[in-house]
């Protein structure tokens, strides 16, 4: 390196050196906004989130209720930051809606991704420009597209003819990006068959995009939620490659690969192994004026939240084998059935809609030995089930239990059926923003 490289080279580093500086703190600054308006309470390390629930029991007369840390939210980013800094997070705002989690993610500048009318007015209501946006559904109602393009939301997926005829009719000015259909054999939840374009259909859809003079800009696809096998990643963004290779052919230069959601955000160690597939197979295939973006919901929301609940009704069982023999029947060979203050119609909907197994765990330690039970919801509804035959130690009512990671696909579908409201969320704050 010459003396003039090593100058330059420096001074480059101490302008990036000093825009970081200032992303942060204008970051910092709109955070200490938010902690103001969602009325975050600060929570310290040697508080462990046993006692920070109890401290909240007196204080309120719920029977249900969420501790959401967004230092956990801050945590999640900056891991992101350091494992993808090329590829830019579209957070996936199905996965939890609530405004707070919004508005803690734009302060640290993620992007979104929308997927209904609804979605798009919660994230533009927050300020946030129109760029940061991209119109995840592949099957769009036309009203949300006009609404797109009177607001400017441009970057939208496709992944089928009609929608082309509905982009060219209400939005011909849309960036699109097509949407294929990877192996998502190993996801625990599938998409395939609906959602994506399979390869060999690929060819035919960009050249009727061309043919109706529409601009596709890149190619998106998803490999489903609980994906465990990081390779899965790679045979995605090969066929992602057919695909700009394709768009070639066609006269069209692509830009844009976006690599979806499913990312866990628990597991360390699979982040790592498939963060480091991603950046390999990112830069052997796309040269750096292509731009990488995802869509990671569950990676950010799940963790954040703990929900704590209390035992409302109680009824010991005998253990089926031992009804033919009553008087063999001891205390230690019964069972419990628990009813819960909230359930699969409530938060507890993860059982059914994300294949969650959610940990239950007591408030307050105790020695006795676990008895087999299981959780009901409050609901009349016999299928309101949480955890079929489990074991914990016997509990009695006005206990509480609380469930950790309960951040995604939670209170975002949860009904008030039955009159069972969602509980509400309080706000706390276990890490501070301190690198960007
Ligand atoms: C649901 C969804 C996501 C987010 O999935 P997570 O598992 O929460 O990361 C991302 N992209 C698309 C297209 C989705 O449907």
């Amino acid at each position: 390196m010459s003396k003039r490289e090593i100058e330059e080279t420096s001074t480059d580093e101490h302008l990036s050196k000093k825009l970081k500086e200032k992303t942060l703190s204008a970051a910092q600054e709109k955070m200490e906004k938010i902690k103001k308006e969602l009325d975050v309470k600060p929570w310290t390390p040697d508080v462990t989130i046993q006692d920070l629930i109890t401290s909240l029991l007196d204080k309120n007369d719920r029977d249900a209720f969420f501790v959401a840390d967004i230092g956990v939210i801050i945590k999640q980013w900056q891991k992101w930051v350091k494992h993808l800094p090329n590829v830019t997070p579209f957070y996936a705002v199905k996965c939890n809606p609530t405004m707070g989690i919004l508005k803690v993610l734009e302060a640290l500048g993620t992007s979104f991704d929308c997927a209904s009318r609804t979605e798009i007015e919660s994230v533009l209501s927050m300020g946030v420009d129109p760029s940061r946006i991209i119109y995840a559904n592949p099957c769009k109602q036309i009203t949300a597209i006009k609404y797109a393009r009177t607001n400017n939301v441009k970057l939208m997926t496709f992944d089928n003819l009609s929608e082309l005829e509905k982009i060219e009719k209400f939005f011909p000015e849309a960036e699109l990006v097509l949407r294929i259909a990877p192996d998502d054999s190993k996801s625990l939840m599938r998409f395939g068959t609906k959602f994506g374009v399979h390869i060999d259909d690929c060819s035919d859809l960009l050249e009727m995009a061309k043919e109706m003079n529409l601009k596709v800009v890149g190619v998106s696809f998803h490999v489903g939620s609980g994906c465990f096998d990081a390779s899965a990643y790679d045979t995605a963004l090969e066929m992602v490659r057919k695909v700009f290779d394709m768009a070639k052919t066609h006269g069209m230069e692509l830009n844009l690969v976006d690599i979806g959601g499913g990312f866990t955000g628990s597991n360390d160690e699979m982040f790592g192994k498939f963060t480091e597939v991603i950046r390999k197979k990112t830069a052997e295939l796309f040269d750096s004026s292509v731009r990488i973006i995802a869509e990671p919901g569950r990676y950010f929301a799940a963790m954040s939240h703990t929900l704590a609940v209390t035992v409302i009704s109680k009824r010991s069982i005998k253990q089926e084998d031992n009804r033919q023999h009553p008087r063999r029947t001891s205390n230690n060979m019964r069972q419990y059935n628990y009813y819960l203050a909230d359930g699969v119609y409530g938060s507890f909907n993860n059982i059914q809609f994300d294949h969650a197994k959610p940990t239950a765990l007591l408030l307050k330690p105790t020695n006795k030995a676990p008895t087999p039970c299981t959780l009901f919801g409050p609901t009349c509804d016999s299928i309101d089930v949480i955890a079929k035959d489990t074991q914990l130690p016997e509990l009695k009512i006005g206990d509480w239990l609380y469930f950790p990671d309960m951040g995604a696909y939670t209170t975002a579908s949860a009904s008030s059926f039955n009159g069972f409201c969602p509980p509400p969320v309080y706000y706390y704050c276990n890490s501070e923003l301190e690198d960007y």
